[in-house]
C-alpha cells in the first residue's frame, strides 16, 4: 500500500467503529485535464490551476459545500459567479471547523500578476493568524531552503513557519503536481494531485 492508501485505508476502518467522521475532497491543478471523480463527500476543497469551465462544472454537478482558491495559472474572476467560497485571505468556520487559505504562488516573473505573491504578502496574513483546522493554499511550504529565487515552486517560507508554530490540522496545496501525505508535528501536509480523499 502507497502511503495515501494507508492513510485512507486507516479512515475507512475509523468509520468503521461508528465515529463521527466527514470525507473531504481535495482536487488540484487539473488544467483541463483531469475531472473530479464521482463520489459522495462532505466538503470539496478546490486548490487552483482548475480550468474556468471545469469549475463551471464542478459546481453544477457536485452538491456540496465547496471551498477554493485560485492558482498561479487562473483569472481573479474563475469563482465569478459559483458556490465556491474563495478562502484566499479569510478565516471562516464550517460545522465546527475552522478554515482559512491563501491563493497563488511566490514570485517569479518580472511583472507580477495575478496569483503571484511575496514573502511579505503571505506573512502579514500567516502571523496572526490563529491555529485552524484546515489550511487551503495553491504553493507549497517551502520545505528546501535552497532552492533557487526564481523558482515558481519554491514554496513560502510563512507556511512552514505556520504549520510548524500553530499546527492546522490538515495543510492542504497543490502546484506541485505531486500527489503526497507527510506529518509534520500534528499537522497532516497534503500535496494535491489531482484528488486527495481524506476522512476527517
Ligand atoms: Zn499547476
Ligand atoms: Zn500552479
Amino acid at each position: 500500500m502507497t502511503r495515501i492508501e494507508k492513510i485512507l485505508h486507516s479512515a475507512i476502518e475509523e468509520k468503521k467503529k461508528g465515529c463521527d467522521t466527514m470525507k473531504l475532497l481535495f482536487f488540484s491543478d487539473s488544467h483541463g485535464r483531469f475531472h473530479l471523480p464521482d463520489t459522495e463527500v462532505d466538503a470539496l476543497f478546490l486548490l487552483g490551476d482548475i480550468d474556468y469551465y471545469e469549475l463551471r462544472h464542478i459546481d453544477k454537478e457536485i452538491n456540496c459545500p465547496k471551498f477554493g482558491v485560485l492558482g498561479n495559472h487562473d483569472g481573479f474572476d474563475y469563482f465569478h459567479g459559483t458556490s465556491i467560497v474563495n478562502l484566499h485571505e479569510q478565516l471562516v468556520s464550517f460545522q465546527e471547523i475552522t478554515l482559512a487559505g491563501f491563493q497563488g504562488c511566490p514570485v517569479y516573473k518580472r511583472n507580477k500578476s495575478f496569483g503571484q505573491h511575496t514573502e511579505e504578502e503571505v506573512y502579514s496574513f500567516t502571523a496572526t493568524l490563529p491555529p485552524v483546522d484546515i489550511f487551503i493554499s495553491h504553493a507549497n511550504p517551502q520545505l528546501n531552503p535552497s532552492v533557487d529565487n526564481e523558482n515558481p515552486h519554491r514554496g513560502f517560507l510563512s507556511f512552514t513557519e505556520y504549520i510548524e508554530t500553530k499546527q492546522p490540522k490538515i495543510f492542504a496545496h497543490g502546484h506541485l503536481h505531486e500527489s503526497d501525505v507527510v506529518s509534520i508535528g500534528n499537522t497532516s501536509l497534503l500535496s494535491v494531485y489531482p484528488h486527495t480523499l481524506f476522512t476527517y
